[in-house]
């Protein structure tokens, strides 16, 4: 329970009517998409501006209330749970597109803009943003910057921090400042790709300056069928050797895709056992001619069908079925848990077989999906919770991130630590590299207020329990109601 007076200053700070604060309102901020983790906030405020927020981080600042700041809620690690008796700080009501400058190529937005609405404000003069999540439609700009997205292009065109120009930032103490500039190049530390990834720890984005991209002239897509993940993962690592830098490559084993097709009916082989999506752009001849050397490798390496996208409605169809297949696993299983590790690319075939093999030897079923030219996996583990199956699925997906370290690779390719993987961090830094990032973030946040738990491991929550939502018996019993 918020203290009254928190309550009331917040309200002085951002008004009543931009406060939740019943319980069943606030009960839909509890989680991100990464449901198992649950935790009812103290209260929610939703300011109109930069003003606002920093009145909120002022008050918080002042009365020592920890804070968390929200986006769309997509994120998949737990990096917007809230904090028991905390307050969480929602972007949503900061929704506009504040400038498109189509000289110098590049938008002004506020935190709570989407994605995609970023590329529909461009689009008008033939921009676009690239990044390019497949929660589009939903996630924000400020959720974005937090976690450093990526995207299916972001082979090509890199992650977020390589679009972001400029941040106009509330610090936990309330105070507003500027990270980097107008220009690419910037004198002295680079504290813009300091705040980028650090997901939502050293303060809140309010006002980004991203850089828009012209829209290529061409662009080829491909789905080509494979015998095996194996024979699939040789082609991606071709393709590359060759020289070529595809906009992107994507892999999907059988479960997938057959979640995928019942889906959205992308025209997937049902029986497929692995299938690639790769894109080609830029230059009409410089893309006619990589294409064919794709097809070229593709057909080496034993491809069953090869479908060509033969206008701007079938790529649009391709992309259907690999954007919406994580929402679509939801057809073939209860329950799952989206992981998310990279692995050197050269490594991809291995990983896979080890994770078919860790899966059997669980008894769980483990569907893949991911940016396979970047090595960035995102295994799907399907459990059914009600046969009491989430613990051992938890433990399967951390082993598999962990594997994904072991390879040589990282904890996260683009969703982030968050609360889900800060007990592992140690797998990946040695002690020295996690006390350097903790003096990194006391700099912006020494009072430890804004998104604590998060990204670093804590020893009390990394020794106890996991503090993940268990429903009580009675609740179950259906006695007693969470509120
Ligand atoms: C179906 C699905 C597909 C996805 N696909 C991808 C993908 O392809 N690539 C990818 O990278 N991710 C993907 N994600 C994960 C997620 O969409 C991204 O991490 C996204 O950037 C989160 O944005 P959000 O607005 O939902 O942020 P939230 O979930 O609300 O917050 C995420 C983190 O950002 C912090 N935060 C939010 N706003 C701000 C701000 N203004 N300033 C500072 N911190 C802030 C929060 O505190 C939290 O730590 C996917 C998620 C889903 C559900």
């Amino acid at each position: 329970m918020l203290d009254a007076a928190v309550h009331a200053a917040l309200a002085s700070a951002v008004g009543e009517d931009n406060i939740v604060s019943d319980p069943v309102g606030l009960r839909s901020y509890e989680c991100d998409g990464l449901t198992g983790f649950r935790q009812v906030p103290g209260l929610v405020v939703l300011p109109l501006d930069t003003a606002g927020v920093a009145a909120a981080a002022r008050v918080c600042h002042q009365h020592g209330v920890p804070f968390v700041a929200r986006g769309a809620g997509t994120g998949l690690s737990g990096g917007a749970l809230p904090v028991a008796d905390g307050v969480v700080i929602s972007l949503q009501r900061l929704r506009r597109v504040l400038e498109v400058d189509p000289v110098d190529r590049r938008a002004v937005l506020q935190p709570g803009v989407t994605n995609l609405d970023i590329t529909k404000a461009a689009a008008p003069f033939g921009l676009y943003y690239a990044p390019d999540p497949s929660s589009q439609q939903v996630c924000t700009i400020g959720g974005n910057v937090a976690e450093n997205s990526g995207g299916a292009h972001c082979l090509k065109y890199g992650f977020t921090t390589n679009h972001v120009l400029e941040l106009t930032v509330v610090l936990p103490d309330g105070e507003v400042v500027t990270l980097g500039g107008d220009t690419a190049e910037q004198l002295g530390p680079d504290l813009r790709g300091v705040f980028i990834g650090s997901e939502g720890t050293l303060g809140i984005a309010c006002e980004i300056t991203v850089r828009l991209l012209r829209v290529p002239q061409t662009v080829r897509t491909l789905l080509a069928d494979f015998p095996s993940v194996t024979e699939a993962g040789e082609v991606v690592s071709d393709i590359v050797a060759a020289g070529i830098v595809p906009a992107a490559v994507e892999m999907m084993d059988n479960l997938a895709i057959q979640a995928a097709e019942q889906a959205v009916g992308a025209g997937y082989t049902l029986e497929t056992p692995a299938a690639l999506v790769v894109e080609l752009d830029g230059p009409a001849a410089e893309c006619g001619e990589q294409f064919e050397q794709v097809k070229a490798i593709c057909e080496r390496h034993g491809c069953t069908r090869l479908h060509i996208a033969g206008d701007a409605a079938e790529r649009a169809k391709i992309w259907k079925g690999r954007k919406a297949a994580f929402a679509a696993v939801g057809r073939i299983s209860p329950d799952y848990i989206v992981q998310d590790g990279v692995v050197p690319r050269t490594r991809l075939a291995e990983v896979l077989g080890r994770i078919e093999d860790m899966g059997r030897a669980a008894g769980l079923r483990v569907a893949n999906v991911f940016h396979a030219g970047d090595g960035n996996l995102h295994p799907l583990v399907l459990f059914d919770e009600s046969a009491g199956e989430l613990d051992r699925a938890e433990q399967l997906s951390k082993e598999i991130a962990e594997l994904c370290v072991e390879l040589g690779g990282s904890l996260s390719g683009e969703h982030g630590i968050g609360t889900d993987k800060a007990c592992s961090m140690p797998t990946m830094f040695s002690r020295d590299d996690l006390a350097t990032m903790d003096r990194v973030r006391s700099a912006f946040d020494p009072a430890g207020l804004c998104n604590p738990g998060k990204l670093l491991p804590t020893p009390r929550l990394c020794g106890e329990a996991p503090g993940r939502y268990r429903p009580h018996p009675l609740e179950e019993a259906g006695v007693i109601e969470r509120l």
